[in-house]
């Protein structure tokens, strides 16, 4: 099962993830963006690659 996740020591809230996430796995959440629906997460790596940041991995 892949799993999103978000190192907030690098992530400057671009809310890039959420915008490309096309499971709806990202929200924002007061000041910061969570990792809302794990489960419903494909592995496709998009928020990975283009989090301008670098602040998302996804562990298999
Ligand atoms: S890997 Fe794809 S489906 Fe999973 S959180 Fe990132 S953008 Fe969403």
């Amino acid at each position: 099962m892949p799993k999103p996740v978000i190192d907030y020591k690098k992530c400057k809230m671009s809310m890039t993830c959420i915008d490309v996430c096309p499971m709806d796995v990202f929200e924002k959440e007061k000041d910061k963006v969570v990792v809302k629906h794990p489960e419903k997460c494909i592995g496709c790596r998009a928020c990975e690659v283009q989090c301008p940041h670098g602040a998302i991995k996804i562990e298999e």
